[in-house]
């Protein structure tokens, strides 16, 4: 267990053993003037915590962080809690009600945005009624930026000490994606994010030299633990990009010679399927770590095949668990094909029946992950019920996915308990024939979900995305591939083209969607 605040385990070590090395790079800037080194970062984050404090702000306060992943954003991140604000990460695309909602939720009283999100941000304000001021934190017409006025590198400003527990007190409270209902403040302590970061480091361990690519979002769990924690802890560089696009992207690791990338399946598909990746020099990879959705093991390989790259690691884990309890570890050089990773350290682990959750499943059986170790929040704001039927009283965290674990120690994930679709008896999981469904090559992308029968059962749909040049490819077609494949009772049922599947920015399918969509039609 590490006690300490996160910006000091963050950044307190780096600052001190390489104050010169390069710790952010602005990818977007065309002559990458916008780089800041460790000791920069140190001391604009310092100057930002004594302005906010100068402001107003007391300890406890929560600040909503609403920003595209910019070289300021860690300014702000690890100002404010160093100021002993808990900072609440949102979703920079969010409309002005989804913003309220989570500023009331939250009881935010600071908002740090941009300026083109300036106008979301007021509306959300009024909308919520809690909050005390606005700052933008890059250079904005007649309004006050705080972090461009420290940008100066003035003398180091004296920041008031604020005492911080960090066993109690809340660091950040990220609100969960929302793929199976609505997004839940999750409270992580200081200590759950410092912990779970030692706990990851010898296993995927990131050095100075690292290049890392910061593509997915600094607000959702994983990009904040593994494109900005982690790398900073490490003297790493991060090359910060504002959003996904395939050729922005791609450009940005053969310019800047990117070392390790974290990615969510979605980009792993790209990189396996799409022709653009040929036109880029990407030998400098040396590793793919993916996360926070099913990877199919076949789409895996195809990806690292193509690149000519070590098998792709996976981690395992979920918001409320700060949030990594699994990963592949990159010193293991043939990874189980499908392995989300062995246990992390201090960590505990069951697999709970499916049919009898009080008892644990057979050795290799299928059955409800369970969790339990130091990485568990400390509940949900406002929500007891929520958070109890969560954490059980002997502190497990019954985190709904459906799992399995090998002979050594490999888990494996199938879906989420919700998801699975009952039909004549059998569970089918989506997943599955999501990924067998991307094994056809005239097929870019596909979600399956349950739907009702005539007969009362349940029966695997498919929405299927056609790749170009395949307008002829029909549902009896997509239906036979997966026949030929799998068992009968597994086999697509219904089959509806679409333009493109509904997901969450950490990559993941929203069937919630889907399954609206059917309902309103039926
Ligand atoms: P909500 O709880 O609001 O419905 P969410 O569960 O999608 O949203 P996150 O905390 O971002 O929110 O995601 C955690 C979930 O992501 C896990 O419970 C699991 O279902 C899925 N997940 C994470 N990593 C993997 C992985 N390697 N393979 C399969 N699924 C994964
Ligand atoms: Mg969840």
């Amino acid at each position: 267990v590490v006690d300490e605040p996160i910006h000091e385990a963050v950044l307190a070590r780096s600052a001190a053993l390489h104050p010169d090395a390069v710790a952010l790079i602005d990818a977007d800037d065309p002559d990458a003037s916008g780089t800041t080194t460790y000791a920069q970062l140190d001391v604009r984050h310092r100057a930002l915590a004594a302005a906010l404090i100068a402001s107003g702000l007391r300890k406890g306060d929560v600040l909503a962080l609403h920003s595209p992943n910019s070289v300021l954003y860690p300014v702000v991140f690890y100002g404010a809690s160093r100021a002993g604000a808990a900072v609440t990460t949102v979703h920079p695309m969010c409309t002005a009600e989804e913003f309220a909602k989570q500023l009331a939720d939250s009881r935010a009283r600071w908002i740090v945005t941009v300026s083109p999100l300036l106008d979301t941000a007021r509306r959300a304000a009024d909308l919520a009624g809690t909050i005390q001021e606005i700052l933008v934190c890059d250079r904005a017409e007649g309004h006050r930026s705080i972090v461009h006025d420290l940008l100066s590198d003035a003398p180091e400003t004296p920041v008031p000490a604020v005492p911080i527990d960090p066993a109690q007190d809340i660091a950040v409270l990220p609100y969960s994606s929302g793929t199976t209902g609505a997004p839940k403040g999750v409270m992580l302590t200081h200590r759950n994010i410092a912990t779970n970061l030692a706990q990851l480091h010898p296993l995927v361990p990131m050095v100075p030299g690292d290049r890392i690519l910061a593509v997915l979002p600094f607000f959702h769990i994983y990009g904040m633990t593994a494109l900005l924690n982690a790398p900073l802890q490490a003297g790493a560089t991060v090359v910060v990009l504002a959003r996904f696009d395939l050729d922005p992207f791609l450009r940005a690791i053969e310019r800047h010679r990117i070392t390790g990338l974290y990615v969510a399946p979605p980009i792993v598909l790209a990189l396996a399927k799409h022709p653009a990746v040929d036109r880029y020099d990407l030998s400098s990879i040396e590793y793919i770590v993916s996360a926070a959705a099913p990877l199919d093991p076949r789409l895996a390989q195809a990806c690292s095949d193509r690149l000519g790259l070590p098998p792709i690691r996976q981690g395992y884990g979920m918001t409320e668990l700060s949030p990594a309890t699994h990963i592949v570890p990159l010193a293991t050089e043939d990874p189980p094909p499908g392995a989300v990773g062995r246990l992390l350290p201090s960590t505990e682990m069951r697999i709970l029946r499916l049919d009898d959750p009080g008892r644990d499943a057979e050795p290799g059986e299928e059955g409800e992950i369970a969790i339990r170790g130091p990485q568990v929040m400390k509940g949900y704001l406002g929500r007891p019920e929520a958070t109890a039927a969560l954490i059980d009283p002997a502190g497990w965290v019954h985190t709904g996915d459906v799992g399995r674990v090998d002979g050594d120690g490999w888990l494996y994930v199938v879906d989420r308990v919700k998801e699975l679709i009952k039909y004549k008896g059998f569970q089918v999981a989506p997943a599955d024939l999501e990924a067998l469904l991307l094994t056809h090559p005239a097929i870019a992308d596909a979600a399956v979900i349950g739907v009702p029968d005539t007969d009362g059962n349940e029966v695997p749909k498919a929405f299927v995305v056609r790749g170009p040049g395949a307008a002829d490819l029909d549902a009896d077609e997509v239906m036979a591939h997966v026949a030929e494949r799998v068992a009968p009772y597994k086999k697509i049922r219904r089959v509806e083209f679409i333009d493109a599947v509904p997901r969450a920015v950490s990559g993941k399918i929203l069937r919630r969607e889907l399954r609206l969509r059917e309902k309103d039609r039926t």
